[in-house]
């Protein structure tokens, strides 16, 4: 039988890996959207060689390129923000929402509220939205699934069981690239090194995320949000291997833990098949040839995200949102050279220490919070 799929952010890491799997299995599915920021000339190649229905670019400058690209195929082409959550709504049996940031958001939650299966990779969505895409996931009946390899980990281990009987949660985190840096080299880190991961291959903003620890804690609060066994239980290890992607502790002092290659096709596979398995190209584990795992807790006065994140996730309501917003400035500016490594962290402290806006209830809610902390964000950059 087979699916339409719908992949929000296609000409991404995330994205490109799902079109990979999905081209092995030509027969088992048919594409309904593939959507991008401007990318228009990968778009439209993607777009041509998985024969979608539809393409989208979220930019509507990028149309014209977007159309001339695709003349001739057959392919519808369209573009702009609500021509994107027009696309989510289509309502394809699996949504593979891999968009990058609070971006994410709108075209994800039109995904949910069709009432299918949503595969999220777009973890600043939900850690800005939070209760209310969890609201909206039961209301509509949608099944959503984790991408993000930590989260997927933990999904499998918790098959079969029954969430009261879990202990704890632990998160596994490379560490990123800087982990054995000492304050002053991070102090001078650069985009360039940042970007350099030492065990994945992904976008831009997570691998800046990846080295100040940044996306570990976005994880800690997309955790606290799948999986509801309590902040407390929520724990956090640094595993430079990245071999286990997380474990469940049950009451009995049984841990299961996930293993696999680091290669985002393993939990994106996961997700196109689940609940049945399928294929992947990737190369299989070999532990004997790694010899060893190693573990060891995070230095949270080096890498004080994770702590912020909990934070935020403790004082709950807008303060994820907030966070998660401020990131993606500094990220943004750090990128661009405008701001030192170690002064992201300062800065998203900062403006969640002025900014404390209301719970939101409503999707724009969540989006109003989010323009606000860009704005402060933006405000305190101007004055760095
Ligand atoms: P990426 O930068 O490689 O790709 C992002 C995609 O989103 C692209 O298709 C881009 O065109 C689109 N996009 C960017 N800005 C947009 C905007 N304003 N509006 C609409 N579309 C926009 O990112 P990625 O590494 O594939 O990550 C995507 C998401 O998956 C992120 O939330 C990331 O945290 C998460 N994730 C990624 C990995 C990984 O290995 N790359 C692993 C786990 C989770
Ligand atoms: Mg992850």
């Amino acid at each position: 039988m087979t699916r339409s799929i719908t992949i929000l952010g296609a000409t991404g890491s995330v994205g490109t890996s799902t079109l990979d799997l999905i081209g092995r299995e030509r027969g088992n599915w048919r594409v309904e959207a593939l959507t991008a920021n401007c990318q228009a000339q990968d778009l439209a190649r993607l777009a041509r060689e998985h024969s979608a229905k539809l393409a989208v670019v979220a930019d509507e400058s990028c149309l014209p390129e977007l159309r001339d690209a695709l003349a001739g195929s057959g392919i519808e082409a369209a573009g702009g923000a609500a021509a994107l959550v027009e696309a989510a709504a289509r309502g394809a049996d699996l949504t593979l929402a891999a968009i990058v940031g609070c971006a994410g958001l709108a075209p994800t939650m039109a995904a949910i509220e069709q009432g299918k299966t949503v595969a999220l990779a777009n973890k600043e969505a939900l850690v800005s939205a939070g209760d209310v895409m969890m609201a909206a996931v039961a209301r509509h009946g949608a099944t959503l699934l984790p991408v993000d390899s930590e989260h997927n980990a933990i999904f499998q281990c918790l098959a079969g069981n029954d969430p009261a009987h879990v202990r704890s949660i632990t998160l596994t985190a490379s560490g990123g690239p800087f982990r054995d840096w000492s304050a002053d080299q991070l102090a001078a880190a650069t985009p360039a090194q940042a970007v350099k991961h030492p065990n994945w291959d992904m976008g831009a903003k997570i691998s800046v995320d990846s080295a100040t620890m940044f996306n570990k804690g976005l994880e800690l609060i997309e955790a606290y949000h799948l999986f509801p066994v309590g902040l407390g239980a929520l724990r956090i290890v640094v595993h430079p291997q990245s071999v286990i992607h997380s474990m469940v502790e049950y009451r009995d002092g049984s841990t299961l833990a996930q293993l696999g290659p680091s290669d985002m096709r393993v939990p994106i596979a996961s997700c196109l098949a689940w609940p049945a398995r399928m294929d992947t190209p990737c190369t299989p584990l070999d532990l004997a040839a790694l010899g060893e795992l190693t573990f060891r807790a995070p230095d949270e006065d080096r890498f004080p995200a994770t702590r912020l994140a909990r934070e935020a996730a403790e004082a709950g309501g807008a303060a994820p949102a907030v966070l998660n917003a401020a990131n993606e400035v500094a990220v943004a500016a750090f990128l661009a050279g405008h701001l030192p490594f170690t002064q992201i962290a300062v800065m998203v402290g900062e403006v969640l220490a002025r900014y404390g806006p209301a719970a939101p209830t409503l999707l724009g809610d969540v989006i109003a919070v989010d323009a606000e902390a860009r704005h402060r964000a933006r405000a305190i950059l101007e004055l760095v």
